[in-house]
């Protein structure tokens, strides 16, 4: 258990270089005719980023 909690302190500090590890989540939501919003989670802090790309 205290390993894993290591390992886990190790990855966060990635995180906190701005190394996330991103994964989909959740839909597209579509607010305009021309972009759309894509989801993604950090698997390892759970930040979240919304990225906006042309359709
Ligand atoms: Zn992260």
């Amino acid at each position: 258990m205290k390993l894993i909690n290591h390992i886990n302190m190790k990855l966060i500090i990635l995180c906190r270089l701005g190394i996330h590890k991103w994964k989909k989540a959740g839909g597209i939501s579509s607010f305009s005719s021309n972009v759309k919003e894509k989801h993604y989670v950090c698997t390892r802090c759970g930040k979240r980023q919304n990225k906006i790309v042309p359709k």
